[in-house]
């Protein structure tokens, strides 16, 4: 059985055959999944798909570094009630994205640290992105992560001394199909083994970051990535350890219940 700690299931690319999407994510052993709220509407609409599959669907409340912008201090409320509801598990998307910068930096800082504050506060999990913006991240958490009861470095694609630094400070670390990409995956393939079994978890990060080495070939046509995929990424995770495909899938499947405190939760 595996966790997707990381699926985009509110993106319009899924509102045609959702129930399909589930189904084959079934079959294929994933057994829970992770809905990412990447805005106070995003989070909404996730909470209702959790509420429609509650046996299959979890999801975070959180405003993605890219969304920064819409932040106000209503915000907070408007999160604070979300992470009220059983199936949100995690407080995020939330980071620094100083690559694109569709929010100002200091609109980012501001988003991020309030939703840190937030899961101090509900002394719940955090669901982190960071890209660019290493250094500033570091700072930040550096002064959170202590009053925070676990935090993911989501879609790790930093290289090793990032990654080093992150271990230290105590973060656990989201692997996606990033990995199954030899070109720009590359670093990550040679590095992830540095990651201990017991901070490791994975995700599609659907429908985003289709794996590029899929087979059997033709790859989807719509290049849509869907959870079904994730034993791919466990097993190409799990060549670059050098381990075997359950070694990797127990100890994330186990991380993923541990991290979101899954067994605690009355569905
Ligand atoms: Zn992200």
């Amino acid at each position: 059985m595996l966790v997707d700690i990381g699926v985009n299931l509110t993106s319009s690319r899924f509102e045609k055959d959702l129930d399909a999407v589930l189904q084959r994510a079934a079959s294929a052993g994933v057994e829970q999944m992770v809905v990412t709220g990447t805005s106070i509407t995003e989070s909404a609409r996730a909470t209702e798909l959790c509420a429609k599959y509650p046996a299959q669907l979890l999801s975070t409340a959180g405003i993605h570094p890219h969304n920064a912008k819409e932040f106000t201090p209503d915000s907070v409320n408007k999160l604070s009630s979300l992470l009220e509801q059983k199936q949100v598990v995690a407080v995020g998307e939330c980071g620094l994205d100083f690559n694109r910068n569709f929010s100002p930096a200091e609109d980012q800082l501001v988003c991020f640290e309030a939703q840190l504050k937030l899961a101090v506060d509900k002394q719940m999990p955090v669901f982190l992105h960071q890209r660019d913006a290493h250094k500033d991240f570091v700072e930040i958490m550096s002064r959170y992560i202590d009053k925070l009861p676990a935090a993911v470095a989501h879609c790790f694609t930093g290289n090793e001394v990032e990654l080093l630094t992150y271990l230290e400070m105590g973060l656990y670390i989201g692997v996606t199909g990033w990995i199954c990409d030899e070109r720009r995956g590359g670093e990550l393939q040679q590095i992830v083994n540095k990651i201990p079994l017991d901070r490791l978890m994975i995700e599609t990060d659907a429908p985003y970051l289709l794996p590029r080495n899929l087979k059997p070939k033709p790859k989807p046509k719509s290049n849509r990535n869907e959870p079904l995929y994730l034993p791919h990424i466990c097993q190409t995770v799990a060549h670059c350890y050098g381990l075997s495909f359950a070694e990797i899938e127990t100890n994330t499947y186990k991380n993923s219940r541990n991290f979101f405190a899954l067994d605690k939760m009355q569905l």
